[in-house]
């Protein structure tokens, strides 16, 4: 281990945009003057662009550009028809966008609990729930306590990694329910379905990607892509996030402003073709962290992040959004980093069941105690794709101080 003397204090942060940036910045300084020049603002040619490239980088038919991956979901549901008297599945774990959108067009979301290896929803728990509580007949799944139609099932690939596709398509036939994946961080992921490799967002009818600057590919203001194979339900949403409106001024359905921003579409394009070099590494960044902390005898203190499709054959077997770690000292371990100028985050401190807001929902502490466990054990350490190796050191040298 390269022992680094206390005098280099460092500080790291959970993430840097800048050093992204200036390589960049002459590329998206120039993407940003076309636009100006073609004072074309409003869903011009680099919208369509950045769509078409996003259909080829993620293999789909159809990529909608939208205002935020809040907005895609929001969009999502709105073209679905689900709302009023419909509830949908999904993980209590994950951002508060997912059950969010669900309660604005009016539908109740039941949640299930993780699996506490991958914090991603455990199809075997939405099973059961389905099972236990369902009675399927030819118009699909209802609840017998409510008479809610059940009509979704929402799985986040979360931190990058994705969920079990194979048996979440399953269980969605068997019941009738539309899958649509909150791929907001992990695009470009890839997982193994069936016998050949698939991307994050392209086996759900339908998929959502955010580009919130933080995320891996990340705009300078807020922005999200839709993604979807059926040709029906596309020029649905593309309709729906601009106001329902086909022709101008005549409008089928209520739709809203949705629509991609054209100069973060511009930035977008600049930087897709770097993804790929991105992803590949935040992967080397996390198997550094995974070869030190291992050598420092320290995998039995915090439980390093699963990696189910490591052995798979894929390149994108995890793309590494963040690299979360738990432990039940977390709290402790947190303060000490936070000491030692290591800047670190906790995704997410309370489960969705457990906010306030949707107390309505009528959940419990004790309901999903992966969830809860989860909440109270996990800390994101700092990783992005310009990491050096000298900074993680300092990060891995802090956590080993902490222990002894
Ligand atoms: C970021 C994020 C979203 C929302 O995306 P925005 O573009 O910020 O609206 C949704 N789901 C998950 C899991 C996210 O991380």
């Amino acid at each position: 281990m390269l022992k680094l003397p206390s005098y280099l204090a460092m500080r790291v942060p959970l993430l840097d945009l800048g050093q992204q940036y200036r390589v960049l910045s002459k590329q998206i300084r120039e993407a940003i003057d076309d636009v100006l020049d073609s004072h074309r603002f409003i869903l011009g040619s680099k919208v369509q662009e950045f769509e078409s490239a996003i259909c080829r980088y993620c293999d789909v038919p159809h990529a909608i550009g939208v205002s935020s991956g809040t907005d895609a979901l929001l969009a999502i549901l709105m073209g679905l028809g689900i709302g009023r008297g419909d509830a949908v599945m999904t993980t209590p774990y994950t951002f508060f966008s997912t059950a969010g959108c669900v309660a604005r067009v009016g539908a109740r979301s039941v949640f299930a609990d993780i699996d506490p290896r991958t914090y991603n929803i455990a199809p075997s728990a939405i099973q059961e729930w389905l099972e236990k509580n369902c009675e399927l007949d030819s118009d699909g799944a209802r609840r017998i306590k409510t008479g809610e139609k059940i009509r979704a099932i929402i799985p986040a690939h979360l931190f990058g990694s994705c969920c079990q596709m194979d048996a979440l398509r399953e269980i969605s036939e068997r019941f009738q329910l539309y899958l649509i994946e909150d791929a907001a961080q992990a695009i470009g992921a890839e997982f193994p379905f069936g016998d050949r490799a698939a991307k994050a967002g392209t086996i759900g009818e339908v998929g959502f990607f955010s580009f919130y600057p933080s995320k891996n590919l990340g705009a300078a203001g807020d922005a999200g892509m839709i993604v979807c194979q059926d040709e029906t339900l596309a020029s649905k949403l593309r309709i729906l996030r601009n106001h329902g409106m086909e022709p101008r001024y005549f409008h089928h359905v209520v739709g809203g402003n949705f629509r991609l921003d054209e100069m973060q579409a511009a930035i977008l394009g600049v930087k897709l073709p770097f993804l790929e070099s991105w992803a590949a590494a935040r992967r080397a960044a996390a198997d550094f962290y995974r070869a030190e902390f291992t050598r420092a005898g320290l995998t039995d203190r915090i439980t390093l992040p699963a990696e189910p499709y490591r052995d798979c054959g894929l390149t994108n077997h995890h793309v590494y959004h963040q690299y979360v770690v738990r432990t039940p000292k977390r709290d402790a371990l947190h303060e000490h980093l936070v000491k030692r100028q290591i800047e670190t985050a906790i995704y997410y401190p309370l489960g969705l069941h457990e906010q306030k807001c949707f107390a309505y929902l009528g959940y419990k502490n004790g309901d999903f105690p992966e969830t809860e466990r989860a909440a109270r054990e996990t800390l994101a350490l700092p990783i992005y794709p310009e990491i050096s190796r000298e900074a993680q050191q300092y990060v891995v040298n802090a956590i080993v101080e902490f222990f002894e």
